[in-house]
């Protein structure tokens, strides 16, 4: 059993940290206020290998593992979310079904581009009337002669509608099962084909750099080949994908959590009060000691479930009490940081502001906490 990172994991910690650091932190603060998203930030990720961590050089990728991404978004999220969702939305969600469902030749003509990060894809799952309950989804395919011809909305979808968003896989209804339940199939839609509309992103209390956006589709007519592995899967691959992506959320959390103690720390000993610092009372120490505690338990369960995922073995449970536990640190953690810096705490321009607003999400994206109870006790044969 080893908790400690090789070299090579330690250097892109080290570098994701330097970049986040100094060409996040300077510049996201403006994109937030003004709900813009930092294609300049996005850019500069690509040119790093960041949107290729976990995938095959053949493809342009890094040849990195899941513990790499999870470990890029960390960094990035200790600075700021917006920019980790980002990465993590256009990997989990949007590049890995490619990669891990896709046909050859759909590998080959988006892979390439979605890996150096030049484009980004979305993962449509969500319907303005069913998340938790994904599989009560509206959305319909139709097979018509050699196209789909896909009809219905969905929610909430992140890195939908930018400049550079290549296409989005949509699950949809394709038929009926022989048991009379939902056949569910996943099918590329490339920005730009007629009948997709991208609805005006929406004005959201977090994660304001980055790109949500309803969707609806109107006769949205794609050719048959854009069925994303087998027809009737779709259930089983997002299951799949949500289970890994908890693990990358559960990251993501942990550097909202880490930089609420980063900025704590920073704070206490600059903050003065009743002539001290604000760092010498008790009372303040140990709360960010509390802070820290919660941060490091939250990475070690992350931890344990990226080893599960790396060895091939079963990881539900370990992802789901990794995003469960990440994502209630990273609230309370919010919360006291706040708490730490007073009134400022409360002032948008301040770090802890934004995590404050940020942390929130973490407890609903990709499975609500309830979710997560639910597939733990599950586990647990309840
Ligand atoms: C900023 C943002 C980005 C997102 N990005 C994406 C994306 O890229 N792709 C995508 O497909 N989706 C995306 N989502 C959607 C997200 O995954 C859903 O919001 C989430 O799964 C919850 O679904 P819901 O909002 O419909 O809530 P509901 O499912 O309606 O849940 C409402 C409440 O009821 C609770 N609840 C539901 N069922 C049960 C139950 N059986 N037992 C106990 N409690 C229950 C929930 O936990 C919750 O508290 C995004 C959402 C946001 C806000």
């Amino acid at each position: 059993m080893d908790f400690l990172l090789d070299e090579e994991h330690e250097a892109l910690r080290e570098s994701v940290r330097e970049f986040a650091r100094d060409v996040v932190a300077p510049v996201i603060a403006d994109h937030y206020e003004h709900h813009t998203f930092p294609y300049d930030v996005v850019r500069q990720m690509g040119k790093m290998g960041l949107f290729g961590l976990p995938f095959p050089e053949e493809y342009g990728g890094m040849g990195g593992d899941y513990l790499a991404l999870c470990l890029a978004l960390e960094e990035l999220a200790r600075v700021d979310s917006s920019v980790a969702v980002t990465l993590e939305a256009a990997i989990s969600l949007g590049a890995m079904p490619i990669y891990r469902y896709g046909t050859p030749e759909q590998k080959a003509r988006w892979l390439p581009k979605l890996v150096s990060g030049e484009a980004l894809a979305a993962f449509g799952l969500t319907e303005p009337g069913f998340g938790s309950d994904a599989a009560g989804m509206q959305t319909r395919a139709v097979l018509d002669g050699d196209e789909w011809v896909i009809n219905g909305s969905k929610a909430f979808i992140t890195n939908s509608g930018t400049e550079i968003t290549a296409l989005i896989n949509v699950a949809a209804v394709t038929g009926t099962t022989a048991d009379g339940g939902k056949e569910i199939s996943t099918i590329i839609v490339p920005s730009g084909t007629p009948g997709l509309t991208v609805h005006p992103g929406y004005s959201k209390v977090g994660w304001c750099a980055s790109d949500t956006h309803e969707l609806s589709f109107d006769d949205c007519r794609v050719p048959a080949e854009n069925l994303l592995g087998e027809r009737g899967r779709g259930l089983a691959q997002f299951l799949r994908i949500l289970d890994e992506g908890r693990i990358a959320i559960a990251a993501l959390a942990v550097g909202l959590a880490q930089g609420c103690v980063d900025e704590s720390v920073r704070y206490a000993g600059q903050r003065h009060a009743f002539g001290q610092p604000i760092g010498d009372f008790q009372a303040i120490k140990f709360k960010i000691a509390d802070m820290q505690v919660r941060a490091h338990t939250a990475r070690l369960a992350y931890y344990d479930a990226v080893a599960r995922l790396l060895a091939g073995r079963e990881f539900k449970q370990a992802a789901a009490i990794a995003k469960l536990h990440a994502s209630d640190s990273a609230m309370a953690n919010a919360r006291d940081a706040t708490q730490i810096f007073g009134g400022y705490g409360f002032m948008n321009e301040t770090p802890v502001a934004r995590f404050y607003r940020d942390a929130k999400i973490l407890e609903i994206g990709e499975g609500t906490s309830e979710v997560q109870r639910m597939i733990i006790a599950r586990s647990l044969g309840l």
